[in-house]
Formats: C-alpha cells, sequence, structure tokens
C-alpha cells in the first residue's frame, strides 16, 4: 500500500486484527504492523518440539471466541475455521483415579458429584439459562445497561465472590475442586474478591458453548482474520516494531493492539501529564512458564474421564489449588505448582504424525521469572498420570522472561496483559468513560489492557474501532463485517 492509509493497527494479535477487520469493514484502508516475523500475537501455532509436531505458543482453548458476540458476527466457520468441541470440556484428576469433570450438559455434570449434585446445578442452572445475555454483558464495555439485566445482576451477585467462597458452598473433594482449578485462571489468590466471576464465566461457557480447540490449531483463527483483511484491501505487514508513534504514517485513526506501557513509550511526553502518570500506575501480574511437550501416545491418566477431555487442570483438591496460586501471588516458585493442561489430540488428530501426540502445558509463576518449571509440571501430571516420563518424545519450554521478550504485551511474562482484580477489570488501562481512547486525537488502544480484558475474543479490538469511528468519522451504525463494501474515504467528504 504506497498511499498514507486511512488507519494505522500497531499489533496484530486477536485485538489488532479485529479492529483491522471493522475498519476495513467501514470502507477505510488499513495498514497492519507487527514487531514478530509473523501476525497473531497470542494465537499462533509453530512446530515447537520436532518436525510434524505443531503447538499452540499461547492460546490453545477458545470458550472466548466462541461465544463472543464479534466471532459470532464475523462467522467463524465461514471464514474455515472449525472449532472442534472435546466431549469433557475440562477435568481435573484426584487422587485414587477419581476425576471430577464438566461436560456440555450441567445435570450429567452435576451427576457425577454425588451429595453435591442439587447444589452445583442450582448454582449453574439459572445462569446457564441466562448464557448469552451474561456472555455479552462481560464481554462488553462494561459501560452500558445490559441487554438482560436479570441474567447480568445474577452473574454479579455471585461473581463478585471469590473462588474460595464459591467451593464452600460444596462438600465433596470433587465439586471444590472443579471450582478452583478453574477459577485458578484468575491468575489471582483464590480468595480474592471477582475470582469467581472467572470461575463462573468459564463454567457457564462449557456448558453453553463448549471449550473448542481450533482444528489445526489456532493460528486458523490468525490466518483467517489476516485473510479477511487483505481480501477486504488491507495489509499486515511483519517484522516492523513501531517505536515511537511519529513513526507511523499520518493517518486518521491509529489503534494500538499493545500494553500500557508501550503506550506510554510510544507517545513520549505528547500524553497529558495526568493521563500518563495514571497509565504508568497500572499494575501487571504473575508470569507463566509454558512447556509444551511431543508424545509418543497420550498422556496416561489414571482416570478414564480425563483423557476424553481437551484441558485439564492439575493441581490435586481445592487447598492444594489455592496454596500453589496463593504462592505465586507472593512471589514464590510452587514446589507443587497448578497446571494447566490441554490436549488436543483428543479431538484434532492433525497436530501430531499419526499415533503420536501434543500436550500443552503451563503454570503461574512470579512476574518476570526465568525459572524452568518442566520438572515440577512432569511430576505433577506423573502424580495423576504414572508413567507419563516414558511418552515424552520432546519438550519445549518457555519462561516467563522468553514470554515477555518475544511478545512486549506480556509484561513479565503476564498473559492477561494486565492483573485482573475488581478495580482493572472495570478501569482498564485507566478509569474513563471510553476506555479505549487515548488525549491524543485519532489514538486508540485496543488491547487486552482494555475492557473486557484478557481471551481470545476480538471484543477489545472490535470496541476500540468502533468507538474510533464513531468518535473520529462520526460513524455510529457497526459496519456490517462483510466484504463488498464501498471505501470510505471514496464518500467521505473532502
Ligand atoms: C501462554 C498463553 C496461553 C494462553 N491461553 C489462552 C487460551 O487458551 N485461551 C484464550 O482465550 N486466551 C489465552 N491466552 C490469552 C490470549 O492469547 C491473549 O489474551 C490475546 O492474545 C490478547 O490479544 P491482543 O490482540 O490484545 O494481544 P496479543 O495477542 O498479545 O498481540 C499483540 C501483538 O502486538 C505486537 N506488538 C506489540 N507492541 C508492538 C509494537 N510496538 N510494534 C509492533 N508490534 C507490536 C506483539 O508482537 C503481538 O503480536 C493465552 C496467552 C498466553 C501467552
Amino acid at each position: 500500500m504506497s498511499s498514507v492509509p486511512d488507519a494505522v493497527v500497531v499489533g496484530s494479535g486477536p485485538n489488532g486484527l479485529a479492529a483491522a477487520f471493522v475498519l476495513a469493514s467501514a470502507g477505510l484502508s488499513v495498514t497492519v504492523y507487527e514487531a514478530a516475523p509473523t501476525p497473531g500475537g497470542g494465537c499462533r501455532t509453530e512446530e515447537l518440539t520436532l518436525p510434524g509436531f505443531r503447538h499452540d505458543v499461547c492460546s490453545a482453548v477458545h470458550p472466548l471466541a466462541a461465544g463472543s458476540g464479534f466471532f459470532q458476527r464475523y462467522d467463524v466457520p465461514a471464514h474455515g475455521v472449525r472449532l472442534l468441541k472435546p466431549p469433557v470440556a475440562f477435568a481435573h484428576p484426584l487422587g485414587g483415579g477419581r476425576s471430577a469433570v464438566v461436560t456440555g450438559s450441567v445435570e450429567e455434570t452435576a451427576g457425577r458429584l454425588g451429595s453435591d449434585a442439587s447444589t452445583y446445578t442450582s448454582l449453574m442452572r439459572p445462569l446457564v439459562d441466562h448464557a448469552d445475555g451474561i456472555v455479552d454483558s462481560v464481554l462488553s464495555t462494561m459501560r452500558a445497561v445490559p441487554s438482560d439485566v436479570a441474567g447480568a445482576a445474577l452473574f454479579a451477585r455471585l461473581g463478585l465472590q471469590s473462588v474460595s467462597h464459591l467451593a464452600r458452598r460444596f462438600q465433596g473433594v470433587e465439586a471444590r475442586a472443579l471450582v478452583s482449578g478453574v477459577g485458578a485462571h484468575s491468575i489471582r489468590p483464590l480468595d480474592r474478591a471477582g475470582t469467581g466471576g472467572v470461575a463462573l464465566l468459564l463454567s457457564l461457557l462449557a456448558h453453553s458453548v463448549g471449550w473448542p480447540i481450533v482444528e489445526g490449531g489456532s493460528q486458523a483463527i490468525t490466518d483467517s482474520l489476516v485473510a479477511a483483511v487483505t481480501q477486504l484491501g488491507g495489509e499486515v505487514v511483519p517484522d516492523v516494531t513501531v517505536r515511537r508513534l511519529e513513526e507511523l504514517p499520518d493517518a486518521r485513526l491509529v489503534m494500538l493492539d499493545t500494553s500500557p506501557s508501550s503506550l506510554l513509550t510510544l507517545a513520549g511526553d505528547r500524553l497529558p501529564s495526568g493521563y500518563a502518570r495514571r497509565l504508568s500506575r497500572y499494575r501487571y501480574g504473575p508470569g507463566v512458564c509454558k512447556v509444551d511437550w511431543a508424545l509418543s501416545e497420550p498422556v496416561p491418566w489414571s482416570s478414564a474421564e480425563c483423557r476424553r477431555a481437551g484441558t485439564v487442570h492439575v493441581g490435586g483438591d481445592s487447598y492444594e489449588v489455592a496454596r500453589a496460586e496463593s504462592e505465586v501471588c507472593h512471589g514464590r516458585h510452587p514446589a507443587q505448582p497448578f497446571v494447566l493442561c490441554t490436549q488436543p489430540g483428543v479431538v484434532d488428530a492433525t497436530r501430531a504424525p499419526s499415533g503420536r501426540h501434543t500436550l500443552w502445558t503451563y503454570c503461574h509463576v512470579p512476574s518476570g521469572s526465568d525459572r524452568d518449571m518442566s520438572a515440577q509440571i512432569a511430576s505433577q501430571i506423573e502424580r495423576f498420570a504414572p508413567g507419563f516420563s516414558d511418552v515424552v518424545l520432546a519438550k519445549s519450554v518457555e519462561t516467563a522472561a522468553d514470554c515477555a521478550d518475544r511478545n512486549p504485551n506480556y509484561v513479565g511474562g503476564d498473559i492477561a496483559c494486565g492483573v485482573q482484580d475488581l478495580r482493572q477489570t472495570f478501569g482498564r488501562p485507566v478509569w474513563r468513560w471510553d476506555p479505549y481512547r487515548t488525549p491524543l486525537r485519532g489514538v486508540y488502544l485496543c488491547s487486552s489492557a482494555t475492557p473486557p480484558g484478557p481471551g481470545v475474543h476480538g471484543r477489545c479490538g472490535e470496541l476500540a474501532a468502533l468507538s474510533a469511528l464513531r468518535h473520529e468519522l462520526g460513524i455510529r451504525r457497526p459496519p456490517e463485517l462483510a466484504p463488498g463494501m464501498r471505501r470510505l474515504h471514496e464518500r467521505r467528504p473532502a
């Protein structure tokens, strides 16, 4: 693209690409600059271990994409991306070959929880009945009247609780472990207010849209978005690190799929001091140590249910999980970390040569840690899958420090690009009525450091692009997310 584009996007993560797609659908010419050699940010797939073994470098499980209004409007299947639902969304192994599992059905899940069955049903059934409205209001700017007020109110009442509080509703080890394992995705101590919201959101997504895995790898989502942007006349340019806003072409809109810290650097002293000061107080959370494994056969879980699960939460009972997460948040490396495992081979045979498998794992570690946690991760898996080490062909380790080096959005290895406590859920990156708009004319933040926060859902990018269209170009109606619209600069008054 030789002439100056209408819009420039810095960063090609799912939010940068979502913003680019919305703007291109509105008829703008768009150029996306990406620092890495390939687009996708946290949504990529590579042969990290051995030839033919395709591993998701970051995101692997996509309940948020499946539930996201952006991806529903974008129509993921129509763009050739297949979301494959494992029969068990997530499982949590316990001693003696037992496990707790969540499937699509609330009643089936409850039926395996013994005396906790009715408590589980009475907790989850009303939420699942309001699933669309709840997901819609959570994956939003969080500043509008919810489409389903009753659902949003119910979710807020329960979700403001801590994971520990929710877990105490149950008598049995299984239900308590399930809630703690899924709540640990919050990357916060499990006794903190609001962590229950993460557990409930991810559980209700398991019961409504599932926890799908992308056929061929998460990269397929990125490739489809890049193709869609390109089809609309846009351009994605890899290997370009933008260091200052002045380096960019003189576009009307600049969308930053970056961290708040990068916004400070990119803008230099152009930001008003009050905004810059508040931005500099933005807080990042713990990091992750990620380990990918090439396996000669599936993980030999003692529990048969774990062998059918897309995701397995490994860490023992609720007390063990809570202890491990608390240690991390206090700056220590747990000897027995809580481990998130995804086994794409349960539904996707394309990830490894015939008969072979990949395993995706990570555990939380203190911010900036350069410690290789693969031994601790392997030993936790071995507790519930004896013989695991015998099926390992190769592994690839990315410490939290490596993760931050690879993607500047993951400061200290924080994959959420900022702590998601109550203050930073609503006030990310700083509290403003329009969180995407910066004080600089035409410059918008569109990364997961804006509402609704982390995950591959594209909503931060979509909402930022809609805000930019409204404020800078007076376009109030969201564009149809479809090709073939007249280019905006053709009909814009001179
Ligand atoms: C290990 C890991 C596991 C995860 N698992 C899941 C999961 O299973 N499911 C899920 O939904 N989410 C998961 N996530 C989170 C998810 O990947 C992120 O929330 C999501 O990718 C955020 O999208 P984004 O577009 O805001 O930012 P990113 O995806 O981080 O993309 C930002 C892009 O901007 C580029 N960039 C930044 N600054 C500049 C600059 N100055 N110049 C040029 N380019 C720049 C970066 O190189 C990067 O490519 C995971 C993340 C990680 C790291």
